[in-house]
């Protein structure tokens, strides 16, 4: 598995369609400072389903949309394509080239489709999780993180390497299956008062 393109449209800086072809083994993206280097990177944690605004070094989700520049007028969504080869099988699903995009409207809505067909961000993160990439996983190193590593309690630590290891998406089914079992014991404790009174 590796990554094949990867396409920004109206993405921060990146107003017009562009596409980086990646070849198996090592890219660099070299570039003047302020040239959109990092704004790449964003876009690809982004399409992978990134949630924090922050963490794509915003202040709202809107923030990656083209703002305009002096010469050429806000725009109304961002879009980002990202085509991964899957000749290996890695990603549970039968295409050999599996392309997830994020469109994002400066009203709100937002889509989220894999190989041209409509799905939820949790599709998405499900197809990811397990091959390594995706949300959360600490795939993408941003400037001054490694710091934060070395720097990290052992607690934080061991989060880290749950990530890495693949527990994180049974922790957080295990998460969400405790919530639904706490509503319901909510509900099963009205019930029990509702049959008490009726007694
Ligand atoms: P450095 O080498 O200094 O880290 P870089 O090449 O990584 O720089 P980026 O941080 O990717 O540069 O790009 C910053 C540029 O992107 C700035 O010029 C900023 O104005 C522009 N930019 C960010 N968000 C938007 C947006 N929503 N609309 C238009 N331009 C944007």
């Amino acid at each position: 598995m590796h990554l094949k393109s990867l396409t920004l449209r109206g993405f921060k800086s990146f107003a017009s369609a562009t596409t980086l072809e990646f070849e198996p083994g090592i890219t660099c993206v070299v570039g003047p400072n302020g040239s959109g280097k990092s704004n790449v990177v964003d876009a690809l944690a982004w399409v992978m389903g990134e949630q924090g605004a922050k963490t794509l070094r915003g202040g709202n989700m809107s923030d990656v949309i083209f703002a305009g520049t002096a010469g050429r007028p806000p725009l109304g969504r961002a879009e980002v394509a990202l085509t991964i080869d899957n000749s290996d099988g890695a990603l549970p699903i039968e295409y050999s080239e599996v392309t997830i995009s994020r469109t994002l409207f400066r009203s709100g809505g937002s889509e989220y489709a894999i190989n041209g067909a409509p799905c939820r961000l949790l599709d998405i993160q499900d197809l990811l999780s397990d091959s390594g990439l995706g949300r959360e996983m600490h795939v993408i190193v941003g400037q001054g993180q490694l710091d934060g590593v070395l720097r990290a309690t052992p607690e934080e630590r061991r989060h880290f390497i749950e990530e890495a290891a693949g527990i994180l998406k049974h922790r957080r089914r295990k998460e969400k299956a405790l919530r639904k079992l706490d509503a319901m014991q909510g509900n099963l404790t009205r019930v029990q008062d509702l049959t008490a009174e009726l007694r």
